[in-house]
């Protein structure tokens, strides 16, 4: 039988810019297995001469499509391995995949508490699979993303996010734009800080579920501001994709 961490040949069945430095990649998986939001898949890169370069990156896609999933990968500047699949991934190549892993950092939509999203940059990819089940599964828990971008244009999924805002019952969706905003935004206009958190957290109640995602600094700041405004910390789960976010 097939094991989570067996590498497997995918093929790239499509590749989608989201942003201007993301992309997104549909992955065709022959040894498929359904996944839960917020896990994620080993990517693995090897060079003619066997050197091979390895990363985790989170499933953007719900669970419920079968046979492939989507990464949503930022390019780093000189960064090994988003660099490659940005700019040398095309449809039809094939990478190495192992996968689903993670059991802590992921949301079913059996789970019924309200539920608090909380990202920086790219770490709104499990976050976005989450938001996808929810709506396949046709949950109708109350659930906020509070989403912070550097400006309008690294907003990722945008689009896809207010249309779910608007035909998904008790879907509420904040972001915050920490260094441009356009004329006109209405939104949150700085970092993520301890008012904000208490403005969007306390309608959801004493019960929610909190997940938070994206550069190691944002992650830990807000998981202590959360406890601060009273938040149990068994209600909060994390996931760090790196040092700064760029
Ligand atoms: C569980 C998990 C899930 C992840 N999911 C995603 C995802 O869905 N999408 C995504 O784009 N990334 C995700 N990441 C981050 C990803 O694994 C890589 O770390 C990232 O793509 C950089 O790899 P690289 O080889 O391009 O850069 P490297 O060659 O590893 O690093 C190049 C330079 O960039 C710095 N750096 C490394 N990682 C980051 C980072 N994340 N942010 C800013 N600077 C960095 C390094 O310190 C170094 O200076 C995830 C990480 C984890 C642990």
């Amino acid at each position: 039988m097939k094991q989570t961490l067996d590498w497997q040949v995918a093929s790239i069945k499509d590749i989608k810019p989201e942003t201007a430095t993301v992309k997104s990649f549909t992955l065709t998986l022959p040894a498929w297995m359904r996944h839960r939001a917020g896990q994620h898949y080993d990517i693995r890169l090897t060079a003619e001469d066997g050197y091979q370069a390895q990363r985790s990156y989170s499933i953007a896609s719900e669970p419920e499509r079968e046979g492939e999933v989507d990464l949503t990968v930022e390019r780093i500047n000189d960064g090994e391995v988003s660099t490659y699949m940005h700019e040398v991934l095309l449809p039809g190549d094939r990478i190495e995949a192992r996968g689903p892993i993670g059991g802590y950092f992921v949301w079913e939509a059996a789970m019924a508490e309200p539920l608090l999203l909380i990202a920086g940059g790219s770490g709104v990819v499990p976050l976005m699979s989450m938001i996808r089940h929810r709506a396949a599964a046709g949950a109708r828990n109350p659930t906020c993303l509070l989403y912070s971008s550097r400006n309008f244009e690294d907003i990722i999924y945008y689009n896809e996010l207010e249309k779910l805002r608007a035909t998904n019952g008790g879907l509420q969706i904040f972001h915050t734009l920490t260094r441009s905003q356009p004329s006109g935004w209405k939104g949150y206009a700085r970092r993520i800080d301890p008012e904000m958190l208490k403005e969007v957290a306390q309608p959801l109640g004493k019960s929610v579920q909190v997940f938070i995602c994206g550069p190691t600094l944002l992650v830990e700041g807000v998981a202590n501001a959360l406890v601060k405004i009273g938040i149990k910390s068994d209600q909060i789960r994390t996931e760090r994709f790196g040092p700064t976010g760029g």
